[in-house]
C-alpha cells in the first residue's frame, strides 16, 4: 500500500473491514469482499486524510497521490486487460465517494469515467451494442456534467423527456441507439451552451477532475446537514473509490441491484430486494422504473406480475444468495449490499451493515443469537437504547374502520397523523409552530432530509422499499409509506388525489399507517404495541446482564402501573407535592400555609392525612414489596397559594377570613429567590408537622400495604435539599419519631431507611459526614446541575441555544449530565459517603437517569441504580445493560 492509496481486486486486498477510518466503509469493506475472495472488480481507494489534505491546500490533490493512482490503475489494467484512456481496449472507472460513516446519497459518486468521442465508439464495436456504448456515455455526460461541471440535472432531464415525448417512449429503456447518440449531442451542446466549455475528452484530466469533485462533494449543503444531524465530524472527510467498471446495461443478460440479506422492516431471515433488468447505477433507487424483486416470495408478497431473478436468473440468483449467506457469517450481521449482473456474470459492488427499524433490528438480534452468530451480550449491545422508543409508538387500533385513500409499500413501520404538507421547507415551517405534519412526496430527495426530520411520517408516490424516503425514514425512524402508486400528487393545486379521485388539500388530516402501507383519512384512534416476543427476550438478556437497578420516577398510581410494565424495579422518586394539588386537596392545603400559627397548620394537616396515606397505600400495593423513595415535601410553599383575586377570595371564604388580610399573608410569604428560599428540608425545620404529617401518612400506608399484598414495601424516607448534616439529623429525628409511634400503635417495628437527596455542591463535598446519619443518597441531578452552574433551569432556555450555537458548550446539561463538573461532584460524593458507611446506597433520580450517556456514567461511579420517568424504563434498562457489558470488556481488556 502507498501513502495515499490501498489496491483491491484480484483475490486479494490492501486493508480490509477494519481500516474504516483510513478508508471509508465503502473502501474498507470492497476491500474486505475482495479479500474473502467474492467477484468485486478491481480498484483502490484513496484514504480519507487526502481529502482533508484537498481542503487543507486550497482544493488540490496531495503530492504523490497522482503517482499512487496511476499505478493502482495500472494494476488495475493487468487484471482486465484493458488500458485506461486506450482507444481500442478502454478500460473504463467509477468514481465514488465513502465516508467512515455511512452517508447514503450525500456525496457524489460518477460512473463510466474514460469514456469519451473515441472510446464510446470502440465500447459500441467491442460490445456488439451500440445502444449501451451510447446509452453509458449519456450517463457519462450527465454525471460528469452535474457533479464535476456543477449543473443541474434538470438541464439535462428536460432534454431526455423531450426526446422521450417525441419519439413516443415512456421508459429510458425504450431509446435505441440512435436516439442515445443524438441525446449525447444534446448534452454536449448544452455543456457548451451554458458554461462555454467544451465536454473534456481526455481521460485523465476527467480522472483527476472527477476525484476532486468526489472529495468536494463532502463540503455540498446535503451532506454538511446530515453531518450535523448525525454528529459526523466535519473533520473525517470521505475517501475516494476508483474501480472498474462493470456494466447491468449490457442487455437482458445485464441488470443491477440492491439487496438486504434479511428484511429490513420485519427482520424476517428471508433474502430481500429488488434489481432492474439492463439498467446502471442507481436506476433501481431513483424509482425511473419500478424495480423488480430478487425473491420469488418478495415478487408474491408485492402482488408484481414482473418476474423475480429467483426465476429469471437461476443460477446467479443462487451464487447471489450463496454471497449474501457468507457475508451475513462473516460480518455476523444483517448487510446491505450492492450489485451488478453484467451479461449473467454477478459482481459485488458494495456491502454494509444493513439500517433496520427497530422492530427488525430485535428480531434479527434475537434470531441471530438462536442461530448462533452472535452472543446474548452482542445482541444487547446491538439495539440503540433510544430507539426503544419507536417500539413504544403507537398503532392503528384494528377495531377501526378505516377510509383508506390509497395503499402503497409499508416502508418504515408505526402509524401517524398529521396535516398534509407538499415540500420540505413548509414541513419544517410547521414543526416550528408546532404542527404535525405528513410531508407527501412524488418522491424524496437527499435536500429534502431537513423537511422528513420534521414530519410525523413520510408518503410518496413513487419508489421501492430501497428508495431513499423509505431508506431515510427507517433511519430515522418515522412511519413511511412509499410507491402508493393508486395515488396521485398533484403540485400545481397543492392536492393529494386518492383512490377513487377523491381529494385533499393541503393543510388536510391524513393518518399512515407504515406498517400496512395503508393512507387514510382523518385522525384514527391508536393504540400502545404489546411488550411480549423478541422485545421480552432481549430485554431478559439486558436484565441478566446489567448491574445497576432500574426504577422509576413516579408520583401516581397510572405511572407507577406503567413504570411496572416498562420492568422498573421500584420508585426512585416520588414526589409527593403533585399529591397536594388535585381538588379538595389544595383547599387544604392553602390552609396550612395561610394558618396564623401550628394549631391552625396541625387542623388543615389533619385533613391532608388521608389522602395521603390512601395515595401511598395505593402506590404501595402497586410496587408490592418494592423499594419506594419517597421525598418529603419539597418547593417553596408559594407554589400552592392562589394567584388570581378570584382564588383569593375563595380561599378566604373557606378559611373564614378577609381577603385583604388573606393578601397580605401571600405577600408576606413573597420570596425573592423561591428556588434558593424556604423549601426542602427548610421546610421540615421551619414547620416540623408537615414532615410530621407526611411520615405518618407513609408509614400508616405501608402497614395497610403490608396487609393488603402481603409484602411489606422496602421504604426509603427521602429528605430534600440538605447542606448540613445537622439539617438531616434534625428531620430524621422527626421521622424516627413517628416511626416509633406508628410501630407501637401496630405493635411491631417498622422498617425504612432515611437518606437525602444530594443536590446542592455543600452536600456532595461533605457527604462523608452527611452520610453518618444517610443510609441512602439519590443524587438530584436537576437541581445539582442548577446549584452547580448557578443556571436556573426555568430560565436557561434563554441563552443555552445561543452558548449550544457559538460553541461555549456542546450539550445541554439540563438533558446530559455535565460529566466533568456535575459528574465530578457526584463521584467525590459516592466515594466519600462510601467511605463513612460501606453499605451507602446510591441513586440517581433527575431527568438524567433516562440518559443512556449518562447512564454509562452512573455504571463507571459503581451507583446501585438509576431512576427515570416510565416510558424511558426500557430504554435505561437497555443503556445498563450496555454500560455493565462495556465495563466489563475494559476491565478484561485492562486485566
Ligand atoms: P452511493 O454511495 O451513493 O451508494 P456508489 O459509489 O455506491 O454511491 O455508487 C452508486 C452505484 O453506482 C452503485 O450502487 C453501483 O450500482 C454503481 N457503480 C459504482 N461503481 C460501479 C462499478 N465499478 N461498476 C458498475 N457500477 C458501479
Ligand atoms: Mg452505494
Ligand atoms: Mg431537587
Amino acid at each position: 500500500m502507498g501513502e495515499w492509496v490501498y489496491r483491491f481486486g484480484g483475490g486479494k486486498a490492501e486493508g480490509g473491514a477494519a481500516d474504516v477510518e483510513r478508508l471509508g466503509g465503502k473502501g474498507a469493506h470492497l476491500a474486505e469482499m475482495a479479500s474473502l475472495g467474492l467477484p468485486v472488480p478491481p480498484g483502490l481507494t484513496i484514504v480519507c486524510d487526502a481529502c482533508t489534505h484537498y481542503f487543507n491546500s486550497g482544493r488540490s490533490l496531495p503530492e504523490g497521490l497522482k503517482q499512487e493512482v496511476l499505478d493502482g490503475i495500472t494494476a488495475m489494467e493487468e487484471l482486465t486487460g484493458r488500458v485506461y484512456g486506450d482507444t481500442a481496449r478502454p478500460l473504463l472507472l467509477s468514481v465514488r465517494s465513502g465516508a467512515r460513516a455511512s452517508m447514503p446519497g450525500m456525496m457524489d459518486t460518477v460512473l463510466n469515467l474514460g469514456l469519451n468521442d473515441e472510446t464510446v465508439r470502440t465500447l459500441a464495436v467491442d460490445s456488439e451494442d451500440p445502444r449501451f456504448a451510447w446509452d453509458s456515455y449519456r450517463r457519462f455526460i450527465q454525471m460528469y456534467g452535474c457533479v464535476v461541471m456543477g449543473l443541474d440535472h434538470e438541464v439535462f432531464e428536460e432534454i431526455l423527456e423531450d426526446e422521450k415525448a417525441k419519439a413516443g417512449h415512456e421508459y429510458d429503456t425504450d431509446l435505441c441507439a440512435a436516439e442515445w447518440q443524438e441525446v449525447v449531442q444534446l448534452y454536449k451542446h448544452v455543456i457548451e451552451e451554458e458554461l462555454g466549455e467544451i465536454f473534456p475528452q481526455d481521460p485523465h484530466l476527467q480522472l483527476w477532475k472527477a476525484i476532486g469533485a468526489v472529495f468536494a462533494s463532502w463540503m455540498n449543503p446535503r451532506a454538511a446537514t446530515f453531518r450535523m444531524l448525525h454528529r459526523i465530524p466535519e473533520e473525517w472527510g470521505t475517501a475516494v473509490s476508483v474501480q472498474a467498471m462493470v456494466f447491468g446495461n449490457l442487455g437482458s443478460s445485464s441488470a443491477t441491484g440492491v439487496a438486504f440479506t434479511r428484511n429490513p422492516s420485519t427482520g424476517e431471515n428471508a433474502l430481500y430486494g429488488e434489481f432492474l433488468v439492463n439498467a446502471q447505477g442507481e436506476d433501481v433507487v431513483a424509482g425511473i422504473r419500478t424495480p423488480q424483486s430478487i425473491t420469488e416470495e418478495g415478487r408474491l408478497a408485492s402482488g408484481s406480475e414482473k418476474p423475480s431473478m429467483e426465476k429469471l436468473m437461476p443460477q446467479v440468483f443462487a451464487e447471489f444468495r450463496a454471497i449474501c449467506t457468507r457475508l451475513e457469517a462473516h460480518y455476523r450481521d444483517m448487510q446491505d449490499v450492492e450489485f451488478t449482473i453484467e451479461r449473467g456474470k454477478l459482481w459485488m459492488l458494495q456491502t454494509r451493515s444493513g439500517k433496520r427499524t427497530t422492530k427488525a433490528g430485535m428480531k434479527i438480534a434475537v434470531d441471530m443469537v438462536e442461530e448462533g452468530l452472535i452472543t446474548k451480550e452482542q445482541a444487547v449491545c446491538r439495539i440503540e437504547p433510544p430507539s426503544l422508543d419507536q417500539l413504544l409508538h403507537p398503532t392503528i387500533d384494528p377495531r377501526v374502520e378505516r377510509h383508506v385513500l390509497g395503499s402503497g409499500l409499508p416502508a418504515s413501520p408505526g402509524a401517524a397523523t398529521g396535516e398534509i404538507v407538499f415540500t420540505a421547507e413548509e414541513a419544517v415551517h410547521a414543526e416550528e409552530e408546532g404542527r404535525k405534519v405528513i410531508l407527501v412526496r412524488i418522491e424524496t430527495s437527499p435536500e429534502d432530509i431537513h423537511g422528513m426530520n420534521a414530519a410525523e411520517a413520510i408518503l410518496t408516490t413513487r419508489g421501492g422499499m430501497t428508495s431513499h424516503a423509505a431508506v431515510v425514514a427507517r433511519g430515522m425512524g418515522i412511519p413511511c409509506v412509499v410507491g402508493a402508486g393508486s395515488m396521485r400528487v398533484d403540485l400545481r393545486n397543492e392536492t393529494l388525489i386518492g383512490v377513487g379521485g377523491v381529494t385533499l388539500h393541503r393543510g388536510e388530516v391524513i393518518t399512515i399507517d407504515g406498517s400496512s402501507g395503508q393512507v387514510l383519512r382523518g385522525a384514527v384512534p391508536m393504540i400502545q404495541p404489546a411488550l411480549s416476543g423478541d422485545f421480552a427476550k432481549l430485554m431478559a438478556w439486558a436484565d441478566e446482564t446489567r448491574r445497576m437497578a432500574v426504577r422509576t420516577n413516579a408520583d401516581t398510581p397510572q405511572d407507577a402501573r406503567a413504570a411496572r410494565d416498562f420492568g422498573a424495579e421500584g420508585i426512585g422518586l416520588c414526589r409527593t407535592e403533585h399529591m397536594f394539588f388535585e381538588g379538595e386537596r389544595i383547599h387544604a392545603m392553602r390552609e396550612m400555609i395561610l394558618a396564623e400559627d401550628e394549631k391552625g397548620r396541625r387542623a388543615a394537616l389533619a385533613k391532608l392525612l388521608p389522602y395521603q396515606r390512601s395515595d401511598f397505600t395505593e402506590l404501595f400495593s402497586i410496587m408490592h414489596g418494592l423499594p419506594v423513595t419517597i421525598r418529603l415535601l419539597d418547593p417553596p410553599l408559594h407554589e400552592f397559594l392562589p394567584k388570581t383575586e378570584a382564588e383569593i377570595e375563595d380561599v378566604a371564604r373557606a378559611m373564614n377570613m378577609p381577603p385583604a388580610f388573606l393578601a397580605r399573608r401571600i405577600d408576606a410569604l413573597h420570596e425573592f429567590n423561591p428556588m434558593l428560599g424556604l423549601r426542602g428540608c427548610r421546610l421540615a425545620i421551619s414547620y416540623p408537622e408537615i414532615a410530621e404529617m407526611q411520615a405518618r401518612a407513609i408509614f400508616e400506608a405501608a402497614v395497610a400495604a403490608a396487609k393488603r399484598t402481603g409484602e411489606a414495601v422496602e421504604l426509603e424516607i427521602l429528605v430534600p435539599l440538605v447542606s448540613l448534616r445537622a439539617e438531616l439529623d434534625y428531620v430524621k429525628g422527626v421521622i424516627d419519631r413517628v416511626a416509633a409511634e406508628v410501630g407501637a400503635e401496630n405493635g411491631s417495628p417498622i422498617a425504612y431507611l432515611a437518606g437525602t437527596m444530594i443536590e446542592l455542591p455543600r452536600a456532595a463535598l461533605r457527604a462523608h459526614v452527611i452520610a453518618e446519619t444517610a443510609e441512602f443518597f439519590s443524587f438530584g441531578t436537576n437541581d445539582l446541575t442548577q446549584t452547580t452552574f448557578g443556571i436556573s433551569r426555568d430560565d436557561a432556555a434563554a441563552f443555552i441555544p445561543t452558548y449550544q450555537r457559538k460553541g461555549i458548550i456542546e450539550h445541554d446539561p439540563f438533558i446530559s449530565l455535565d460529566f466533568d463538573g456535575v459528574g465530578e461532584l457526584i463521584q467525590i460524593a459516592a466515594e466519600r459517603g462510601r467511605r463513612s458507611r460501606s453499605d451507602l446506597k446510591l441513586g440517581i433520580c433527575g431527568e438524567h437517569g433516562g440518559d443512556p450517556d449518562s447512564i454509562r456514567f452512573c455504571e463507571n461511579v459503581g451507583l446501585d441504580y438509576v431512576s427515570c420517568s416510565p416510558f424511558r424504563v426500557p430504554i435505561a434498562r437497555l443503556a445498563a445493560a450496555q454500560a455493565a457489558i462495556e465495563r466489563q470488556g475494559k476491565r478484561s481488556v485492562s486485566s
